[in-house]
């Protein structure tokens, strides 16, 4: 029986894992090797024909990324997806590839920082213009699109501030205009947003995230059409080879495995932590897209089915050093960047400032941005409290 693409269970569990080829191993073999030879003259041409598809070279495709390929593809309900060697990889990838010199691109006002930094300083040099706009309201998407747009970049929600964008909405503008939709999916992950089943072009992700979910990959994915994969592919895959690994392929594979588990703990965990901090006298708010108190909750309930572990609480100072000192008394959270490991992290703004040679962060110095692991909640609630005692 043809098992549904959607199957949660089945795509983690079985998609793409041809495993007669492989001793029946239960977990996919790394496949470490550079090229693959052909016993015919007629087979590598019939491979050569499709290399997005065939195993002729790693740059181009390997048999342990392309079951991660198939998995992720399904996953967003996409016909095809590309991984790489980073998010910022993946993102500038599917960025570069739907854009050339004249061209001009309409983005969200606050994307990951390194997208902002793509679009502000490495894409003028193409001659490649950019507008921000506050996508909260979809007016702004439409009347920032010009004649030479070519592409629609969204982030929903941010990882900072959790900013989000009515995908309907917007899709429904960029087709209207002949423009291409992307998407930064990774806070919602697939799990808890499909933006192509909203009409969105190309969902991309950070699977250093909760994809991979362990802290110790660095990866990044584009979903799509089979169409759009295929351009990005020989435009950007096969000139700039940013590509991810087979090894590091495997790792995500394998923590793919878990990620419902991973995800909804750290998605119950942290509303758990939200709704106790919320409640604290030393939090002036939390902005957490699952709380009622979220200027969008009615749009997250719409378009998300959950939304993870991560969210930013301002506490009730403006004091810089009563934030170190909170801070500095909390035992159970690791002071890092990134998210959605098994480790819970915190990141105060204040981090930002008094950098050497650098000015100190836009950001209030009251704002610490939380996210919770795999951890019971009351074992980081119970270190919250006593931190809090220092505010
Ligand atoms: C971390 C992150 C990225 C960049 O991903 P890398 O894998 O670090 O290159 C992009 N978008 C979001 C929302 C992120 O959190």
């Amino acid at each position: 029986m043809e098992e549904p693409r959607h199957d949660l269970s089945y795509i983690l569990n079985h998609l793409g894992e041809d495993r007669s080829q492989y001793f029946n191993a239960v977990s996919p073999p790394i496949i470490q090797s550079s090229n693959f030879a052909f016993p015919t003259l007629d087979a590598f041409r019939e491979a050569y024909a499709d290399e997005v598809h065939h195993h002729i070279y790693t740059r181009g495709n390997n048999p342990t990324t392309e079951i991660l390929r198939k998995k992720l593809a399904a996953l967003e309900y996409a016909e095809d997806a590309l991984v790489f060697s980073s998010g910022s990889g993946a993102i500038s990838s599917a960025i570069l590839a739907f854009l050339g010199a004249g061209d001009h691109i309409v983005c969200v006002q606050s994307p990951y920082s390194w997208t902002k930094n793509l679009l502000l300083e490495y894409l003028p040099r193409f001659g490649i213009t950019h507008t921000f706009v506050d996508a909260r309201d979809p007016a702004n998407v439409a009347a920032a699109i010009q004649p030479n747009t070519r592409v629609l970049y969204l982030e929903s929600p941010n990882s900072m501030t959790f900013e989000m964008q009515d995908l309907a909405a917007c899709a429904a503008i960029a087709k209207q205009h002949g423009v291409i939709s992307m998407i930064d999916n990774s806070h919602a992950t697939p799990l808890y947003q499909n933006p192509i089943r909203l009409g969105i072009d190309l969902s991309i992700h950070t699977g250093t995230k909760y994809l991979n979910g362990h802290s110790d990959v660095v990866m990044g994915a584009i979903c799509g059409t089979a169409a759009h994969i295929r351009h990005i592919f020989h435009s950007e895959t096969m000139t700039r080879g940013n590509i991810l690994s087979p090894h590091d392929a495997f790792l995500t594979l394998k923590g793919l495995r878990t990620l419902e588990l991973r995800v909804q703990r750290s998605h119950d965990s942290g509303l758990v932590v939200a709704q106790y901090l919320e409640q604290h006298p030393k939090v002036e708010r939390v902005l957490h897209p699952w709380l009622p108190s979220f200027p969008q909750y009615e749009l997250a309930r719409k378009q998300m089915r959950g939304a993870g572990g991560l969210f930013t609480i301002y506490l009730k100072t403006q004091d810089i050093s009563a934030v170190e000192n909170f801070f500095h008394r909390l035992k159970a959270f690791l002071l890092a960047v990134s998210w959605g490991g098994h480790e819970s992290l915190v990141l105060p703004s204040v981090a930002f400032y008094k950098v050497k040679g650098k000015p100190d962060s836009t950001q209030a110095p009251n704002l610490v941005r939380i996210y919770v692991g795999l951890e019971d909640p009351h074992y980081l609630i119970r270190d919250l409290e006593q931190a809090l005692e220092a505010v």
